[in-house]
């Protein structure tokens, strides 16, 4: 929070800022969490709210500073969801450190954080099924390839903002699908929260590879394989109107699997934000390149616009 005052002195009036920083405070039970967040609301507090699964990088932290900036209070969550996986095994894999994730959030001025058990979210097997239907943005891409993730991530997000009741709740492109998903759940089926979702830019680590908790989980090796996702978005930006749909797609996928750590799982021309299909450049849509790429044992995933 931030103050100003104003000092007489002589005939001199100067203006003087003073930062207060509230002491970051961690809760892991929601009902404990909630009538802190009445008590801020009931003092004219905003709240703005990131949800995470830990393993925090600066990806992570952008989304705490664009919060940080139109809210009075920072709320952010660490919950890794087990209803979003699909592969056992990506989620025993997922990292994990609370400590190293507390001291970057207190760091980084967040006020509150929330840490829940998987029982706190899930107190039957009834909560892990999704009440929720989005159709056709669901049935590409990551919804196609994963079977079931999208359900997971609408039922937690659904909750969390249930409980946190944020009035601004902050999400990255790098999820680009997750992101028009997450609209359409506020939009649509949490419309009496008033929640405002916002979107923010894709953080890339110098050499581009877009930042991602399981970039961690990579080799030496794979990691220096690794930037060919992001160097190839690119080069199509640059050169899309040159090639048919079909054609990008192709040199695309074949510039990646050329490198024997990589494998192209899929590469798609999407609008914004409909996630039609694109089959010809049109210049009257936005465009969005999305791909995942095996890296070995780890998935990641980029997207570039075109326009
Ligand atoms: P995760 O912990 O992977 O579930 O991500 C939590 C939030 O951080 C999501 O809204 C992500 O889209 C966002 N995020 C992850 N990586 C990045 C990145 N490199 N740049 C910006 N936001 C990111």
């Amino acid at each position: 929070m931030c103050i100003a005052f104003l000092i007489y002195s002589d005939n001199f009036v100067t203006l003087h800022f003073i930062m207060i920083h509230r002491k970051m405070e961690v809760f892991e039970k929601a009902d404990l969490l909630r009538t802190q967040i009445d008590k801020l609301k009931a003092d004219g507090m905003s709240i703005g709210f990131v949800p995470t699964m830990g393993a925090l990088h600066q990806g992570h932290l952008s989304l705490i500073e664009n919060a940080r900036k139109k809210n009075d209070i920072v709320v952010a969550s660490i919950f890794v969801n087990p209803t979003q996986f699909n592969n056992p095994n990506d989620l025993k894999n997922y990292p994990r450190d609370l400590d190293k994730d507390l001291k970057l959030l207190e760091k980084n001025n967040c006020d509150v954080v929330f840490t829940p058990s998987v029982s706190e979210i899930y107190p039957d097997e009834n909560s892990k099924k999704s009440e929720y239907h989005f159709g056709k943005i669901v049935e590409v891409m990551e919804g196609k390839f994963r079977p079931g993730h999208f359900d997971g991530v609408a039922n937690v997000v659904s909750r969390l903002f249930k409980i946190v009741q944020p009035d601004n709740a902050y999400f990255g492109q790098k999820d680009f699908q997750q992101y028009i998903l997450i609209k359409i759940l506020a939009g649509k089926y949490l419309s009496d929260l008033n929640i405002q979702v916002h979107r923010c830019p894709i953080i890339r680590e110098p050499d581009g590879l877009a930042m991602s908790s399981r970039n961690v989980l990579l080799s030496p090796q794979q990691r220096k394989s690794a930037v060919l996702i992001s160097q190839t978005l690119f080069w199509a930006k640059d050169n899309y109107q040159k090639l048919s749909v079909n054609e990008l797609k192709k040199a695309i996928t074949d510039k990646i699997n050329a490198d024997n750590n990589l494998k192209v799982e899929y590469i798609e021309f999407v609008t914004d934000p409909d996630l039609d299909e694109v089959n010809e450049w049109a210049k009257d849509r936005k465009i969005v390149a999305c791909i995942a790429v095996q890296v070995g044992k780890v998935r990641l995933i980029d997207n570039v616009y075109f326009n």
